[in-house]
């Protein structure tokens, strides 16, 4: 059986994970790169004999990408199509399902072939594992994060490359990146810090952050926040905290006026320790937490802090 797996970066782990668990299913392996910046010498390794590489498609446009999978699949007939689970193997799988009207399984745990296929795969933030089947023709789905470790094989194939030039039509380049603007952050990225100290909703507005930047300064750690808070613009996007932000695993998550919604907790949950600050003993944050203070975090934080600051002149 072939399987054709889009390889987003052969130097990155969940890439290496998608060839991976592609090996379980499949005794013939191609991969498909797009915008790569170098001949991806290290496929061999992970069992690939064919590498695909798309011509002419640097910038990362997921619609143009899906198209250009679609070609080679029609070409090639894999019997599925895999990508990691990351948000550019989602988004581009969940392209090419679009386009050839075939269902797409997105982070999958395990599959065992048939027909249809089973397959473990994660639902809600990583909160539920849920047992599905997976019919079309290719299989199309994207491999969880660490699913599998990644493992290289014991005699690697050499490895062919091929080249295809595929016909993008400008509909499918409508939405596709055009220039990266860095993040401007100062001290310690919100995926670095040990401590993060995270409002909600209850901080009230933009300018009610103060007390939790204070905070997160006085610990040496980062400001993070949930998608309430997001949404209000109060904070940029990059600070959210959650499923459809960012994953973070500091030592202590300090969460502040935070509900603690299944979505919010799925980009938390790899704290080490945390603490929830919240006038309402009923918030469902309290169900994870390791300290808990009942109140009003614009009297606690701040008196945190002030406290922080009478040890450290003491
Ligand atoms: C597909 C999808 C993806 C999502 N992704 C994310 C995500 O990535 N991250 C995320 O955060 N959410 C996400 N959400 C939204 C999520 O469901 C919640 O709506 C959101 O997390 C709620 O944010 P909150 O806890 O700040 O607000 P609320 O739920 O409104 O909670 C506010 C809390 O503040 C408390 N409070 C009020 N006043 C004070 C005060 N003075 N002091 C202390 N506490 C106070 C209240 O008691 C309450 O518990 C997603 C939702 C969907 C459907």
């Amino acid at each position: 059986m072939t399987v054709l797996v889009f390889v987003e970066n052969i130097d990155d782990e969940l890439s290496q994970q998608a060839l991976t668990f592609a090996r379980g299913l499949g005794d013939e392996l191609h991969a498909v790169l797009i915008g790569a910046p170098a001949v991806p010498a290290g496929l061999a390794a992970y069992g690939v004999s064919i590498a695909h590489l798309a011509a002419g498609l640097d910038a990362y446009a997921p619609a143009a990408w899906a198209q250009a999978i679609v070609e080679l699949v029609a070409r090639t007939t894999p019997a599925a199509v895999m990508g990691p689970g990351t948000d550019r193997g989602n988004e581009v799988l969940a392209h090419i399902a679009a386009k050839t009207d075939q269902p797409m399984a997105a982070n999958c745990m395990s599959i065992a072939a048939g027909d249809p296929a089973s397959l473990v795969r994660v639902r809600w933030g990583g909160s539920l594992l849920e047992e599905a089947r997976l019919h079309g023709s290719p299989m199309l789905l994207t491999v969880a994060p660490h699913a599998v470790a990644a493992e290289m094989v014991a005699e690697p194939a050499d490895l062919v490359l091929e080249e295809f030039t595929p016909s993008v039509s400008n509909v499918d380049l409508i939405a596709r990146v055009c220039e990266r603007a860095s993040a401007v952050s100062a001290g310690v990225s919100l995926t670095d810090a040990d401590v993060v100290v995270s409002g909600g909703r209850g901080v009230g507005s933009a300018a009610g952050f103060a007390v939790i930047e204070e905070l997160a300064e006085l610990l040496g750690g980062a400001v993070g926040c949930s998608r309430a808070v997001t949404s209000a613009g109060w904070r940029p996007h990059t600070d959210q905290v959650g499923q459809t932000g960012t994953k973070i695993s500091p030592e202590i998550y300090i969460a502040c006026g935070i509900s603690g919604a299944t979505q919010h907790m799925a980009g938390c949950k790899g704290a080490k320790k945390l603490l929830a600050i919240n006038p309402d003993g009923e918030a469902s944050i309290f169900a994870s937490a390791d300290y808990a203070v009942i109140g009003d975090l614009h009297e606690v934080v701040p008196a945190i802090s002030a406290e922080i600051r009478k040890a450290r002149s003491a």
